[in-house]
């Protein structure tokens, strides 16, 4: 008797394909069966191609769920405000010039290789190839780090390795998954080892809410939210939230069998996207989108084990897929004309914004923002300096070895921020904000010597820094998530090299800004817009 059964049941695939054409295929006959054979230019051709799509376009679905937040009475004004600015990003990404974010992530291939499809050599490297060209050619940015040593680290100047993943199927068809996953995204990848004990509603929904909202906003909401409960190991769960946040899976079935199949539970699903309306944190500044969608699998585990996994896929939603037959190679249909997903709507809707002149010296900053509540809208024009994780780890070290803060650190507030390339004939790059929670380790030491006290992120910071902008009189700021090709063509003036400029993106810089948006997120008496 054979009880196999696949755990994946993957249902039809209702993807909108465009075909690249055919070179590199052909069909060959071996004995009795036919077999796709496909060149290893092939492959790199359409990793090149898919990569590229991926930095400036969105899933049509995706810009879809922005403009319905527009349209929602019940969307908060700084939900509909986040939801603009991620429109009028996506327009001006799809320009293929500045990518959607500055963040263009870690390169992923997640492939299915029927049995009857042939290639020379290795995959990997081919789809490297690709991959490569893209992240030289274009103005990306190279974010791979690779270990010397346990302690020493350098970018290796390509954005590769890239993590490839191909399975071996049965068919005669290349399936193939391209995902460009930026580092702050991927944080928000949590594994929880629990018990049967969760498996009543009540538990499970006091879970999921405790850990949904521990999520907070630095991977830049609106999310699709993934979670998975079950599964035969931990990185099987894992992978399973992967794909599912990338709405790969969303063909399963809805109900369990005696086999241990995989299943959608879309009663849940809804429950859940419900609650994340209530939690308050809304689109990146309050409001109700936290999430766009929700996404619940439940898989079969062992009778000891429970693993539960989480996951997002950010404002930077990006995935494509892909597929090789005998038919051509075909490339998922991204939305090539997003504006037609933007309205027409008045700039400046909602409550105008505190105008701060970043100019003045950092005394008067912290003047004009002290005694005003957090969740004041801010716009900023003047100077601001650039710095992140490297770059605080070393002005850390000089500072515990005796020497003092440089003076940009005093007097001018710090964006936490890496730029993507600088494309020709343009001020600046896509630079949009960085994960701000990476910098809290350094927010109070800092501050107690007079630096930092005016930041500028995204997200949610640790208690620690509320403490230390409460003792020091410190605020932080928050910009908007994932809109990064709009800061930088809108609102991004000038951008200079000042220190360390051996470390390429990680250096510090100098850029001169223009009414950008901004939020008071915590103030000098240590208020939290988020915490509220
Ligand atoms: S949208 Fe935000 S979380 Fe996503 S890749 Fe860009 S910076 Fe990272």
């Amino acid at each position: 008797m054979n009880d196999y059964s696949p755990i994946f049941q993957k249902g039809a695939d209702e993807t909108e394909y465009v075909s690249l054409g055919s070179d590199g295929l052909a069909v060959e006959r071996l004995g009795a069966r036919e077999f796709l054979t496909v060149a290893p230019q092939a492959l790199s051709a359409l990793a090149e191609r898919a990569f590229a799509d991926l930095a400036h376009r969105f899933r049509p679905s995706h810009l879809q769920q922005l403009r319905s937040i527009l349209e929602d009475p019940e969307a908060s004004d700084n939900d509909r405000e986040v939801a603009q600015s991620l429109l009028k990003n996506a327009v001006i990404a799809s320009a293929g010039v500045l990518p959607s974010c500055q963040d263009t992530g870690t390169a992923l291939v997640i492939g299915e290789k029927g049995q009857q499809v042939l290639t020379e050599g290795d995959d990997a490297e081919a789809f490297s190839a690709g991959i490569a060209r893209t992240y030289a050619e274009r103005n990306l940015r190279f974010s791979q780090l690779a270990p010397q040593s346990m302690f020493e680290e350098q970018n290796t100047g390509t954005n590769l390795p890239a993590q490839i993943d191909i399975a071996a199927v049965a068919g005669d068809s290349y399936d193939l998954l391209f995902v460009a996953k930026g580092g702050g995204s991927a944080n928000k990848t949590f594994l929880f080892q629990q018990t049967k004990a969760l498996l009543n509603p009540e538990k499970l929904h006091a879970f999921l809410e405790e850990k949904v909202a521990s999520l907070g906003t630095a991977a830049c909401p609106p999310y699709h939210l993934a979670i998975v409960i079950g599964g035969l190991s931990a990185e099987q769960t894992l992978k399973t939230v992967k794909l599912a946040s990338c709405r790969a899976l969303d063909g399963l079935p809805t109900t369990g069998d005696a086999t241990g199949r995989a299943f959608r539970d879309r009663e849940l699903e809804g429950q859940v996207l419900e609650m994340t309306r209530h939690l308050g944190i809304g689109a990146q500044f309050g409001g109700k989108y936290f999430c766009h969608d929700v996404r619940v699998i439940r898989l079969p585990r062992h009778a000891g084990s429970l693993p539960v996994g989480l996951g997002v896929s950010c404002s930077a939603d990006r995935q494509v897929k892909a597929k090789i037959t005998a038919d051509g190679i075909f490339l998922e249909k991204l939305e090539a004309h997003p504006e037609r997903y933007l309205p027409e709507l008045s700039e400046g809707a909602g409550t105008a914004p505190l105008t701060l002149d970043l100019n003045q010296p950092m005394d008067e900053i912290r003047r004009t923002l002290s005694g005003q509540p957090v969740g004041t809208k801010l716009s900023l024009t003047g100077p601001l300096i650039v710095a992140r994780d490297v770059v605080h780890a070393e002005l850390l070290e000089r500072l515990q070895a005796g020497e003092d803060l440089p003076d940009y650190v005093k007097d001018h507030p710090i964006y936490y921020a890496g730029p993507a390339k600088t494309p020709e004939g343009m001020a600046s790059g896509s630079f949009g904000p960085t994960t701000s929670a990476r910098m809290d380790p350094y927010a109070a030491p800092f501050m107690a010597a007079g630096g930092s006290l005016v930041t500028l992120g995204k997200g949610n910071r640790s208690p620690e820094v509320r403490q230390a902008c409460a003792d020091h009189g410190g605020f932080y700021l928050g910009t908007v998530g994932g809109a990064a090709a709009a800061i930088a063509q809108d609102h991004i003036r000038k951008v200079e090299t000042l220190d360390f400029a051996e470390l390429g993106m990680e250096a510090v810089w100098r850029i001169e800004v223009q009414d950008m948006p901004a939020f008071l997120v915590i103030d000098d008496q240590g208020n939290d817009f988020y915490a509220r």
